[in-house]
């Protein structure tokens, strides 16, 4: 039970621990930051667990926050730095799968890890008494296993989050599912339904952002993805018979999750980027899969999806963007009028992205012609480094006369002052080198006077 494995607690979680105990109470470093230190991960902040009460805890630190005191969670903050501390406790009967409808405290530090979900999250840790290992977490670190306290049942009846959480522990540490582990997932797969948005979204992207995203592969084994993500079911179960794929949709999506940075937008174009094909899918009479006009309807796709999945508006827009251009000059020879054309349609902001989105599609696709599609989004990526380095104008934003220069001539503001000013961009975007207030306002004051005739 208690063994000679040492874990580096930080200076103020330290502190923390030492005036608890000092004070007769028990107290441990507990749950991901020692799963995480055991890893040799740096955690990301350090939850102590104690059986002092949360008044108790309060009446030691000088400076606490109340932030789940009806859990039991204050937090303890030194400096700027806070530290949750909870009071040890088991979790009353739950109502829907979902929330606990009432906590109980506990004096014992063996029923506060049995209410944990996993093994590897269910360990206690403190200079004086080492580590605590009650439920074989450190054998399911050495294993690679993602297994539940406990009846694998009964724990995810519970709280059916813990089902989505099994997957997401699984593919952040490259760890396999224990048996009964998974089959208590297919089985309780559909309560998931009950589980909100929110927490949904959270796990997702978690998922999405670790080093193993194409995991995802089991949650759609299990019926989970058919809960909150059917879309993807469909295009785990669209083929395409086409040179240039050897993937379903589904399985393509999932490699290509692979060939691109774990950034959140990134990767959620990425399971995105696709998701209109089941829709669009026509059949040719050589048995051919087309899928014309499927980057429109994903986008459109992927706005319901994100936004059921409650993203907030500045991930929809981008994940969406880069969705519905991500074939974009697929077909078209690289030209930097066209390129500006479409950095002006498109947006720069979408755009260093959209490259990584197109070269890691291509990374996913068949071998077939994957040299010349690499070549010909380097040369588009080539023109676009030539469009920045000489920061050609490809916007209102930095087109050399405003709306108030064409008021100097004369004009009222207006709809047709917005879109003279488009049509003095459009001059330039075919030739930058018209970008200056002689020029543009010039052309601006023939029009005028061409109207006035
Ligand atoms: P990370 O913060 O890296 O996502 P973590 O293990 O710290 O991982 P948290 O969600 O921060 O996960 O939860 C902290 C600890 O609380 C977990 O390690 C686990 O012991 C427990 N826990 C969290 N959520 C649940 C849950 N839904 N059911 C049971 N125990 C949970
Ligand atoms: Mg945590």
């Amino acid at each position: 039970m208690v063994s000679a494995i040492r874990i580096q607690v930080p200076e103020k979680a330290n502190y923390i621990i030492k005036t608890l105990t000092a004070a007769g109470f028990e107290a441990y470093a507990v749950g991901g930051c020692v799963r995480d230190s055991l890893l040799g991960r740096k955690p990301q902040d350090w939850d102590i667990t104690t059986s002092a009460r949360p008044e108790q805890v309060k009446a030691l630190f000088a400076r606490t926050v109340d932030t789940g005191i009806q859990h039991g969670t204050v937090t303890v903050m030194l400096d700027r730095e806070g530290f949750e501390v909870t009071t040890y406790r088991i979790d009353g009967k739950y109502e829907d799968s979902r929330h606990p409808r009432e906590v109980v405290f506990t004096p014992s530090l063996e029923e506060d890890l049995k209410r944990r979900d996993f093994t590897i999250n269910a360990m206690a840790y403190n200079e004086e008494k080492g580590l605590v290992d009650l439920y074989g977490g450190i054998n399911d670190i050495r294993q690679g296993v993602i297994r539940c306290v406990g009846d694998p049942g009964q724990r995810f009846g519970e709280d059916a989050l813990r089902i989505l959480r099994a997957i997401r522990f699984s593919a952040q540490l490259g760890y396999r599912l224990d048996e009964s582990t998974k089959e208590a997932i297919k089985r309780l797969a559909p309560s998931l339904e009950n589980i909100s948005a929110e927490r949904i979204q959270a796990e997702l992207v978690k998922l999405m952002v670790s080093p193993h995203p194409d995991y995802l592969r089991e949650a759609y084994k299990c019926g989970v993805t058919k809960v909150f993500f059917p879309e993807f079911d469909r295009a785990m179960e669209t083929e395409q018979n086409h040179p240039h794929h050897c993937y379903s949709v589904g399985e393509h999506t999932l490699h290509s999750l692979l060939e691109i940075e774990p950034d959140r937008v990134l990767r959620l174009t990425m399971l995105l980027h696709d998701i209109g094909k089941p829709a669009a899918l026509v059949k040719d009479e050589n048995g051919i899969t087309h899928f014309q006009g499927h980057a429109q309807i994903g986008a459109e796709m992927a706005r319901t999806i994100l936004r059921r999945l409650r993203f907030d508006n500045d991930t929809v827009n981008r994940v969406c963007t880069l969705v519905m251009y991500h074939d974009y000059g697929n077909t078209a020879e690289p030209d930097i009028r066209a390129l500006r054309r479409a950095v002006n349609r498109i947006g720069q902001e979408a755009f260093p992205g959209l490259f990584l989105v197109k070269r890691a599609d291509i990374l996913a696709q068949s071998g077939y012609m994957r040299q010349e599609k690499l070549e010909k989004l380097d040369r588009w990526q080539q023109l676009y480094r030539e469009l920045t380095e000489k920061r050609q104008c490809v916007s209102l934003k930095t087109l050399a006369v405003t709306g108030s220069d064409l008021i100097g001539l004369g004009m009222r503001p207006g709809k047709e002052l917005g879109s003279t000013l488009n049509r003095l961009l459009e001059q330039v975007l075919d030739v930058p080198e018209r970008n200056t207030r002689e020029y543009l306002l010039a052309e601006a004051r023939k029009w005028l006077s061409e109207e006035r005739e």
